[in-house]
């Protein structure tokens, strides 16, 4: 039975793997247990140009008593370097849609590394792939995508200064002189510093939390909040929304977009704000949730509170392509639009089409069906274009989101409500 082992935590210092500079993986070479590998693969990978990501890993028998495993968290965290063995695979291959034409041709490109006599030896490895190589990208992709010190240090101070992520992120975009010279991106700034909220300000810790709502209700009683605990007391969900913002809920309460995607699952607290916009067209927070399971029964707590604060239910609502908070709309909020939030569902483009030999192309094709279709006809037309042309009209990422394209597409929700969501 394999123990799948999440990605160890990068970015990866790409200069400190001890090994020749330039050398590739082949079998027989041995590192130090764990991490070693991994860094020497992951390295080899960013200079040929591709990702690699564990298909699968055993983990050491004492780690598995320790109650060690996937998706665990802190002591509870596989690590690289708690496995007997590691099978690492090409993400060009990564389950992707077999289709002609298509680089993401399931690769089968992989390092397989065991654990002997103390050392993590390379038993077998294929260096073949299907699809090209792109050296010149590598900083752009997932898993070498990284925010240096300095950077993050600048973007917490924003943050705290109440600057929102989307404007700290276009700051950064700016200073360096476009996007081609980011090696992040507004999600991982957005991950960057929510764990940065998470770790420095304790709101892991129930008590902690309850007695700072409480403070702020007794400094102002407007202040509305409501924690969720299990019987244990341990801390599930906490809604809550200051004075203003309730009032701004007001003027400005009629369209709200829920998103949570402001953190990394893995410490299980996702921040999950409200925001709207005002008549400035700026972005404004009438209330924000903290939770620990992104469920239905969780959407439905968070969305009831929600109701019960603002007194009125929004006239729509936009929020990510969560199946979870889908339900949870339908239930709470039965009868109100609901659209999906195209910068999301653009980055999401990348993130399932990106590896494609075509992806600029396809991405300028994306945008100008979104963007430039007026009519529904226009934009059918412009995105079954796109899927005969790469051959991705089988089912994949293209298909999926042509089914819901009434929920998302400017040419569908053109004339119902748009939320003003960036749609760059
Ligand atoms: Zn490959």
């Amino acid at each position: 039975m394999e123990n799948i082992v999440e990605h160890p935590s990068l970015p990866i210092d790409l200069n400190q793997s001890g090994e020749p500079e330039g050398e590739r993986p082949r079998v027989g070479m041995c590192f130090a247990p764990g991490i070693d590998f991994c860094r020497f693969c992951h390295e080899y990978a960013y200079r040929e140009g591709f990702e690699l990501f564990i298909k699968s890993s055993e983990l050491l028998p004492e780690f598995k008593a320790k109650g060690v495993r996937r998706g665990g968290v802190g002591e509870k965290e596989a690590k690289a370097d708690m496995t007997s063995r590691i099978r690492l695979k090409c993400k060009g291959g990564g389950g992707a849609a077999k289709t002609e034409g298509c680089n993401v041709t399931g690769c089968k490109m992989f390092v397989y590394g065991v654990l002997k006599g103390g050392k993590f030896e390379i038993l077998g490895c294929d260096l073949k792939h299907n699809h090209d190589l792109n050296p010149g990208c590598s900083y752009l992709m997932v898993n070498y995508r990284s925010i240096d010190q300095g950077t993050f240090e600048r973007a917490i101070i924003n943050d705290n200064a109440g600057i929102s992520i989307n404007t700290n992120f276009s700051a950064q975009v700016l200073e360096r002189g476009g996007f081609d010279n980011m090696n992040f991106n507004n999600r991982d700034l957005r991950n960057a510093i929510n764990l940065d909220r998470r770790m420095s300000r304790c709101l892991g810790d129930a008590k902690a939390l309850q007695d700072y709502l409480k403070k702020q209700h007794e400094l102002n009683n407007d202040f509305y909040s409501c924690l969720r605990v299990d019987d244990g007391g341990t801390l599930l969900h906490a809604f809550w929304s200051d004075a203003r913002s309730r009032e701004s809920y007001k003027y400005f309460g009629d369209v709200i977009t829920f998103d949570t995607t402001f953190s990394v699952n893995r410490f299980r607290m996702p921040f999950a704000p409200f925001i709207g916009i005002n008549h400035h067209g700026s972005s404004i927070i009438f209330g924000a949730a903290l939770i620990t399971h992104e469920d239905t029964d969780t959407f439905v707590w968070v969305f009831e509170k929600f109701v019960k604060c603002m007194g009125k239910k929004p006239k729509g609502i936009c929020t990510n392509q969560c199946r979870a908070i889908g339900r949870a709309v339908e239930v709470v909020f039965p009868g109100v639009p609901h659209r999906f939030c195209l910068w999301h569902l653009l980055q999401n483009a990348s993130k399932n089409l990106g590896t494609n030999a075509n992806w600029k192309d396809i991405d300028r094709l994306i945008r100008t069906a979104v963007h430039d279709m007026m009519h529904q006809e226009e934009f059918d037309e412009a995105w079954c274009i796109i899927m005969d042309k790469y051959c991705l009209r089988e089912a994949g990422w293209m298909k999926e989101q042509y089914e819901t394209r009434t929920q998302w597409a400017p040419a569908y929700c053109r004339g119902t409500f748009w939320a003003g969501m960036s749609s760059t």
